[in-house]
């Protein structure tokens, strides 16, 4: 595994054994352009993932030990979702912020639009990606988007995807299947992935196209995105009930002693 991480960055923390990266929003950008630059440059290293881990995340981990594996050797792991950001604390390795996905989609597309990088969006309901990539062009004027595609994660159709993803000549892809769909994805093909970056974006399409509105700032700061979705989405809350038993669970690793 290369590392891309900055030199001065903490030792990652691993909440119930999943890897979160204590970096910032501005630490992660500039990750993402040195993966994209060492690319760029003619090393041409295989394909590297960048994981945005949340609560939901870690426990699906706890049992899947393929998407354990996955997050624990991506290139990059962020916390999104507060209560990384609250776990960490209580483990007394503190990650500065949560860096969550919809927003890295939007300033690596601004970076993409800076440095010319070439991004393809993959996945969600069909025609949504589209809508997407429009919004994304308006918030980073210049950016190229050369492909989208809705597809599925199913393993029948990756040929057909890698050729579509060769033949845009992609840098950078998104896929928006939902989690762990979407990274396990990833990580099946990324040895074969003709692109220097790919990200797991959930929700961001949907966010981005308008169909689903994403929590005001006062709670993404408070930390109650979470309530907000459940609100938007109430279909959500049996995979939330992963949420208490995530809290119980980090509080008993937290009081033992290491
Ligand atoms: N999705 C898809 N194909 C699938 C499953 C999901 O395109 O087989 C899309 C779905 O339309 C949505 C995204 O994946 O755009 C996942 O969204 P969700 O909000 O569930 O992801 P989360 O942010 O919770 O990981």
């Amino acid at each position: 595994m290369l590392n891309f991480l900055p030199s001065n960055a903490p030792s990652p923390v691993y909440v119930l054994g999943v890897r979160v990266d204590r970096l910032t929003q501005r630490q992660v950008l500039a990750a993402l352009r040195q993966i994209l630059s060492s690319a760029r440059a003619g090393s041409r290293p295989p394909c590297q993932q960048i994981i945005t881990v949340n609560p939901e995340f870690v426990m699906a981990a706890q049992k899947n030990t393929l998407f354990r594996q996955c997050i624990n050797q991506a290139a990059l792991v962020t916390a999104d979702g507060m209560g990384i950001v609250w776990a960490s604390r209580l483990l007394r390795q503190p990650t500065p912020e949560r860096v969550t996905g919809a927003d890295t989609l939007v300033e690596l597309a601004r970076l993409a639009a800076e440095d010319g990088y070439r991004l393809y969006l993959l996945g969600a309901a069909p025609g949504v990606a589209e809508i997407a990539g429009t919004r994304l062009q308006e918030l980073a004027p210049g950016l190229k988007i050369v492909g989208t595609y809705a597809g599925s994660p199913a393993p029948e159709e990756e040929n057909e995807i890698l050729e579509r993803i060769r033949t845009a000549q992609a840098d950078i892809v998104c896929v928006a299947y939902g989690a762990p769909a979407q990274d396990l994805w990833i990580y099946r093909n990324l040895q074969r992935l003709p692109a220097s970056l790919a990200m797991g974006v959930g929700g961001a399409f949907d966010f981005l196209a308008g169909r689903q509105r994403r929590a005001p700032h006062w709670m993404r700061r408070t930390g109650l995105e979470w309530l907000y979705r459940l609100y938007r989405e109430p279909w959500r809350w049996r995979r939330m009930l992963a949420l208490p038993l995530f809290v119980f669970q980090v509080i008993r690793k937290g009081s033992r002693p290491s």
